[in-house]
């Protein structure tokens, strides 16, 4: 029997990249299209060898043109972390608004499945806690993180028009906070930010007075969840994350600890539209992929630490 085929867009990503190797072990053929704005050939560089492996330097604004059959297409592509959508809010408009038009469009052509990665950030700063499928979330459109949580929703919104329209068999991953080996050490994003801050035992930046809170889902859950749901059909939201909820100021004290730092904790301003908390309620995923998280947030961040020192001693 041939083989699988699935086009992963942002395949050289953090995500994107767990997702290929995922796919490779069982025994898809993977094209990988990254245009390598955030992504990065070091991720993927031990599947570049294997054959079931390709990938291609593309960017999904621009028409995707690909001969092979597909099965799926699975669209990761995304710039995703807070500072380098403040950074490139145009493109990060563009890859949700352009590149998923571009995407389900192949999908249409190659009658394949289709998923988007969809986000937490699609309820805002929310007005309900937990967040489950069915809130319509509280975005500020024209605030500075709009061009992310508005590409999402837009794209959200194309997607479910062509499974309305076109009866393409979609699903939408809303992915929580997620972290672990892979992230760029520059995203800004707080994991990191606080490992390396730590590993240094530089001052450890919270943002505000550090109560905000974040639910982090460790990336082999999140993959497991992802490579559930595109096996179920469920042409409709699901949300995908960890939710053991931590306020940062307590995540600061948590990776002091487990890297044993000298580090003390600096407060700095809270950047604008920041929400305040956010946690998944994850029932539907349970009870449709029968599908739970399995790595704590404690051994989650020692993997993650572990794996960061690494890349310290190496540089
Ligand atoms: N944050 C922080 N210090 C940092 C980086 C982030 O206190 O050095 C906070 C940020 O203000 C937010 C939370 O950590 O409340 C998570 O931020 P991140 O950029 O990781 O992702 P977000 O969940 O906001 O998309």
């Amino acid at each position: 029997m041939s083989k699988k085929i699935a086009l992963v867009t942002g395949g050289a990503g953090f995500i994107g990249s767990h997702l290929c190797d995922r796919l490779i072990k069982e025994g898809f053929k993977v094209i990988c299209l990254d245009n390598l704005i955030t992504g990065s050939l070091k991720n993927i560089e031990h599947l570049l060898r294997d054959k079931n492996f390709i990938f291609i330097r593309h960017d999904i604004t621009k028409f995707i043109q690909i001969k092979e059959r597909l099965d799926y297409v699975l669209h990761f592509a995304s710039i995703a972390s807070p500072k380098d959508y403040l950074r490139l809010p145009i493109q990060t408009l563009k890859s949700g608004a352009l590149g998923t038009h571009n995407c389900l469009g192949l999908a249409k052509a190659k009658k394949a499945k289709f998923m988007l990665a969809s986000t937490s950030e699609v309820y805002g700063d929310p007005l309900v806690h937990p967040q489950k499928e069915s809130y319509w979330g509280n975005v500020n459109p024209v605030g500075v993180r709009g061009c992310y949580d508005e590409s999402k929703r837009f794209a959200e919104a194309l997607v479910m028009a062509y499974h309305r329209v076109h009866n393409i068999d979609i699903r939408i991953a809303r992915i929580f906070n997620t972290y672990g080996p892979r992230m760029r050490s520059d995203d800004g994003r707080v994991i990191p930010n606080f490992i390396l801050q730590a590993l240094n035992n530089n001052p450890l930046t919270v943002y505000g007075r550090g109560k905000h809170t974040r639910s982090f889902c460790y990336i082999t859950d999140l993959i497991e969840g992802i490579f559930r749901l595109m096996f179920v059909k469920i042409n409709e939201p699901i949300n995908l994350g960890n939710p053991q909820e931590i306020s940062i100021l307590e995540l600061a004290r948590l990776i002091i600890k487990l890297t044993q730092a000298k580090s003390k904790i600096v407060f700095k301003p809270i950047p604008e539209d920041d929400p305040q908390r956010r946690q998944p309620d994850i029932i539907k995923a349970k009870r449709l992929l029968k599908w739970s998280v399995k790595v704590s947030l404690e051994e989650g961040l020692k993997e993650t630490i572990h794996w960061f020192s690494l890349l310290k001693a190496l540089s």
